[in-house]
This record gives C-alpha cells, sequence and structure tokens, in this order.
C-alpha cells in the first residue's frame, strides 16, 4: 500500500529537462528596489531560464532560515517575511505574492525523509529580495528549505546530493547567501571608505572560491578553513556560506558553471552569483 502511493506521488513529477541549479549573492535587502548591475544580472537569469526550461517550482536555501533540524516549507500560500529591521519603510511594503509548493514540499520529503514537513516560516528576504528581480511576475510557486545550523558542513553538501533528482522534476533550486559576507567589517569599511570599497582579502578569498569552483574541488569548499585567516574572515559565521554549497552540491559531472555577476562590494560582502548548467 504504501509502495503503492510512493509510486502513484512519483508518478505526478513527471521527468523534465535537467534545470539549473542557481547560486545568487544576495548581499543588501535594498537591492530589490535598485536598479544596478546585480539587478539586471538576476532580470537576465530570469529571462534566460523561463526561455529555455518549464519550471514547476522554486526551491530556495537562504541564509536566513536557520534551525535545529532540517525543515521543508509546505505552505500554500507562504507568507512573505520582512526578516530586517533599520531599512526604508518602502522595502517593507514590497510583495511577492507567489504561492507555495505543498506537494514538491512532500515530493522533498519523501526523497529524504530526515526532512521535515513544517508550515511555518514562508519566504524570507534571502528569497523575495533576488526572485523579485528574477521572475518579477511571482507566478511559480516557492518553497524554501531550511539551514540545520547544528550540523557540519559537509553534511549540507552530502544532504543536497540526495536532492539532485528534484533538477529532474522541473524544480529550480536556488542557493541564497553570499561567499564572503561580514557584517562588522563591512559597516566598518562602508563608514570609512564608502559603499563600492572592497577590503584586499575579501577579494582573495572570493578569487580562492572562484578558483575552488572552477577546479571542482568542492572538498576545499566544504573545508573552506583551509583558505587560513582569509577563510575566518570572509566567513565568521556560516550561515551566507552553506547555501552555496547546496548549489553545488547539485552539479552533474561536467556541467558548465557560468558566473552570471561578480562583484565584491560593502568592503566585505562578495556578490558573485553563478549558475550550473
Ligand atoms: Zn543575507
Amino acid at each position: 500500500m504504501i509502495l503503492n502511493d510512493l509510486r502513484n506521488i512519483s508518478d505526478n513529477f513527471k521527468t523534465t529537462p535537467q534545470t539549473p541549479s542557481l547560486f545568487i549573492g544576495h548581499g543588501n535587502p535594498m537591492n530589490v528596489l535598485y536598479d544596478n548591475a546585480f539587478t539586471r544580472s538576476l532580470n537576465k537569469l530570469g529571462v534566460d531560464i523561463k526561455n529555455e526550461f518549464p519550471i514547476k517550482a522554486i526551491l530556495v536555501v537562504s541564509a536566513h532560515w536557520l534551525t535545529n533540524g532540517t525543515f521543508v516549507n509546505k505552505s500554500k500560500e507562504p507568507e512573505i517575511i520582512y526578516d530586517f529591521s533599520g531599512f526604508p519603510d518602502e522595502l517593507y511594503r514590497v510583495e511577492y505574492p507567489a504561492s507555495g509548493s505543498p506537494e514538491f514540499a512532500h515530493e522533498t520529503n519523501l526523497l529524504v525523509p530526515s526532512i521535515q514537513e513544517t508550515n511555518s516560516w514562508g519566504i524570507d528576504h534571502g528569497s523575495w529580495t533576488i526572485l523579485k528581480h528574477i521572475f518579477p511576475k511571482a507566478d511559480i510557486p516557492v518553497f524554501q528549505l531550511s539551514i540545520d545550523y547544528h550540523k557540519p558542513m559537509q553534511y549540507h553538501f552530502d544532504l543536497a546530493q540526495q536532492l539532485k533528482i528534484l533538477r529532474k522534476k522541473g524544480v529550480l533550486i536556488i542557493g541564497s547567501g553570499n561567499i564572503v559576507h561580514n557584517l562588522r567589517l563591512s559597516f566598518q569599511s562602508v563608514s570609512k571608505l564608502g559603499e563600492n570599497a572592497a577590503l584586499d582579502w575579501a577579494i582573495e578569498f572570493d578569487d580562492w572560491a572562484k578558483k575552488k569552483i572552477d577546479t571542482r574541488d568542492f572538498s576545499s569548499l566544504i573545508n573552506f578553513e583551509s583558505a587560513g585567516e582569509i577563510g575566518r574572515l570572509a566567513i565568521p559565521t556560516v550561515d551566507h556560506y552553506v547555501p552555496m554549497l547546496y548549489s553545488l552540491a547539485l552539479e552533474d559531472n561536467n556541467e558548465s558553471i557560468i558566473y552570471t555577476h561578480e562583484e565584491v562590494t560593502f568592503g566585505a560582502m562578495s556578490m558573485r552569483c553563478f549558475r550550473i548548467g
């Protein structure tokens, strides 16, 4: 009976062309209101993907949903979460009325039973600030996967690999964080040098990560401490770094990896984005 149920559910998710895997460096939430090189790169990415693939749902692994255990949001109508403070009022008026995807949330749970379905959470700013530019019509269902903050880096990479098959079911998976993200040193830098400056060590780590991505040396990226002092400065906490590991783990052998945006700004924030496949 259970096997039959599983088979019937799986039949509902027919095979599609393999969707890309994306990593987006989201940075400052204010970008949602801006028109700049970063946001234009997101616009282009969305147009290209919509032209090439029938995307049925978007699964976002956001730096801003940290939990004990791994959860997937199954809300039919996920609420938009304004999970920040101290920004101008207009940021709190941005809407992204995408529906959720209880079906694919359940499919995710069937693939990896340790991923628990929940109605808590919704669409946080790691998702909506970028999706507003990638798919402005909000006409594709969105659901999020949380990051178990108590697990080591390898756990996240291994977990993401088990989700690879969703790429063949029309799900676009997006990791949303920042490869270099040190807010304390960013604020210091901005107050001294302005928003557009980039600190040497931040550029150096971003470049180190790029080289490891280019050579598919994912184990060095999982063990980022091997980069030494620049790694410690770039990743004082792992929340914004982990989503990149999810994106990379979804790579199939020999798929192309294209950088859709490259920039270090705010002193210590890498806006590097890439598309796999
Ligand atoms: Zn963030």
